[in-house]
């Protein structure tokens, strides 16, 4: 079944995040969350906070520049997945484990 046909029997459309650091999580800030069924994606468990690293490196406070993605306040209804993208689809992503998570809308926010 085709996002447009799933997209008629469902009540909210879904929008898949792909990249939760700096522009994935800025945009989950800008977005309406009552608006999307949202599941933020991201390989790694924790949101590295990179511009500060060289400086808490160098400190020896490097654990202070990360932050576990499980310990985030995410708003309501958002759902968080840790996986490796590898492929998309015109419905779909598919994680390097071969789960598919289907979108009506996906923003690709990985970086250069
Ligand atoms: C050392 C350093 C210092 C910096 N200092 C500054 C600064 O002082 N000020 C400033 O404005 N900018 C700074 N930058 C630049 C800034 O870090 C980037 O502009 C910013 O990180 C870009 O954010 P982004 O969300 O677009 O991408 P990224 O921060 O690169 O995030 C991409 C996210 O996507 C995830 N991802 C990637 N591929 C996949 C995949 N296939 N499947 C699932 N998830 C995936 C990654 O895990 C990551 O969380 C610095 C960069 C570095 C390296």
């Amino acid at each position: 079944m085709g996002a447009s046909q799933s997209h008629g029997k469902r009540k909210k459309p879904r929008l898949v995040i792909l990249g939760a650091s700096f522009a994935g999580l800025f945009l989950l800030r800008k977005v309406d969350t009552q608006l999307f069924e949202i599941t933020v994606i991201d390989k790694r468990s924790y949101f590295e906070f990179i511009c500060s690293a060289p400086h808490l490196l160098g400190q020896g406070w490097s654990q202070h520049g990360f932050q576990g993605y499980d310990s985030m306040a995410f708003p309501a209804g958002v759902t968080f997945l840790q996986g490796i993208a590898t492929r998309v689809e015109i419905d779909r992503l598919i994680l390097d484990d071969d789960v598919e998570i289907p979108f009506d809308f996906l923003v690709v926010a990985t970086g250069l």
